[in-house]
């Protein structure tokens, strides 16, 4: 089992760790830091580090409850001492957007009715989908001029564990229908008091005015009542 660190504390730039399992490239550690992508949001980049030696990770996924590393070449084993370092640049435009969907999210939701569907998140450019019969641009830019508004309050985000039972009593607190929180006692809530709370694994800043400006870019539609939303932050 692998000790997610980013779910408690997702400024954890680094960390050191025991490789608990190796098979060729494919590794699993005893704690990370390093976000193995979901939810809408990328993987981290960085490197694991043996005495000097760097083991570029190319690919990560979570599988039951590890988090399987693939690194560039063989040479890690079980037991060996490691450090590992995510690239804190992208990761953290990674947490400004997220926290910005959210907002975005909530906003849409609030003024439109409009149920997000999917999302992307990507360091220059995101999108997320929304279910929306009729696209109005000058409503678009308002709700995100309010969007801008409420990230610019400096609220604080806050992340705890609440019993799943308990938890699925919120309304809304699943906003992705497609996505159910996983079959655990306990789930992540992140919550921007006021805005919105829902059940989510992925990193986020730790105050909404650490967002900047939320950019909108461009709608495009994408089916009958699908509009797909693109923005960024500054
Ligand atoms: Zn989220």
């Amino acid at each position: 089992m692998t000790e997610l660190l980013y779910l408690h504390d997702s400024y954890t730039k680094e960390s050191d760790a025991t490789v608990v399992k190796a098979e060729g490239k494919r590794i699993v550690l005893d704690k990370t830091c390093f976000y193995p992508g979901g939810g809408g949001q990328p993987r981290d980049k960085g490197p694991i580090e043996k005495e000097g030696e760097k083991f570029e990770i190319i690919n990560a996924k979570k599988e039951g409850n590890d988090v399987v590393l693939e690194v560039d070449k063989e040479g890690l084993s079980s037991g060996d001492n490691v450090h590992v370092t995510i690239d804190w640049d992208y990761r953290y435009k990674l947490m400004r957007m997220h926290t910005a969907a959210h907002i975005i999210d909530a906003v849409l939701y609030k003024e439109a009715n409009a149920l997000c569907t999917g999302n992307q998140l990507g360091a220059e450019k995101s999108r997320i989908d929304f279910s929306l019969e009729v696209l109005d641009m000058d409503k678009m830019k308002k709700y995100f001029e309010e969007a801008n508004e409420l990230a610019k309050r400096g609220i604080e985000v806050k992340i705890y564990f609440m019993k799943r039972e308990e938890a699925l009593k919120i309304p809304g607190i699943v906003k992705l229908a497609a996505v159910m929180p996983p079959a655990v006692e306990e789930l992540r809530i992140v919550e921007i008091p006021g805005i919105d709370i829902q059940a989510d694994g992925g990193t986020q800043v730790k105050n909404t005015k650490e967002i900047g400006t939320i950019e909108l870019l461009s709608v495009e539609n994408k089916g009958k009542s699908n509009r797909r939303v693109y923005f960024t932050v500054q």
